[in-house]
């Protein structure tokens, strides 16, 4: 699991077996931390959108909304969270999506995107990919246009640009 050499990476601690065996959790704490390496990285994935028209911006509970909400102040651009189940106070969409074992819930405000709205999806980390591609399901089912993703860390060996059916990936820290 070596980087692809970022410099960001330096901020990246890994905690093996959290929060369970047999996974290396990448722990971005470090990284927001240090006022520099959180600037770059927020920096970094909205010059990668810059100039592309996007309305909203949507964070995945819980370590996407740190990342998504500074992309959406930079874009000057909405804020929109997507939920686990029960969290959501209004009206929701959800989505099921299955893990490697059993399976688990997101939600969204069913009133949170408008339909015709370009979006872009934002989290810490893109393992698998169920998660972004569920959230990707619940803003087109409202009717909004992804018109990319942007994640700090790509665990590429899990594949989960596979499920991103070739849409715009920006990831700063890429392991293979
Ligand atoms: P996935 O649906 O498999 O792409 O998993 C992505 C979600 O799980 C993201 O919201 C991540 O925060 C979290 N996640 C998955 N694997 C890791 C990992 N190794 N370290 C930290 N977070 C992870």
């Amino acid at each position: 699991m070596e980087p692809v050499l970022d410099p960001l990476a330096d901020y990246v601690r890994d905690i093996p077996d959290f929060p369970q065996p047999g996974v290396t959790f990448k722990d971005i704490t470090p990284l927001l931390a240090d006022h520099a390496a959180f600037a770059s990285t927020i920096d970094r994935i909205a010059e990668a959108y810059r100039g592309r028209p996007i309305h909203r911006v949507i964070g995945i509970e819980a370590r996407g909304f740190i990342v998504a909400a500074p992309v959406a102040y930079k874009f000057g651009a909405g804020f929109t969270p997507v939920r686990k189940p029960g969290k959501l106070p209004s009206a929701v969409e959800r989505e099921e999506y299955l893990l490697e074992y059993g399976s688990d819930i997101l939600e969204i405000h069913a009133d949170a995107v408008a339909p015709g709205e370009r979006v872009l999806i934002v989290d810490d980390v893109l393992a698998t990919g169920g998660t972004a591609a569920a959230t990707a399901r619940l803003v087109e089912r409202l009717g909004a246009e992804v018109v990319g993703f942007g994640f700090i860390i790509e665990l590429a060996f899990l594949k989960g640009r596979e499920k991103l059916d070739g849409r715009e990936i920006v990831s700063l820290i890429t392991y293979e």
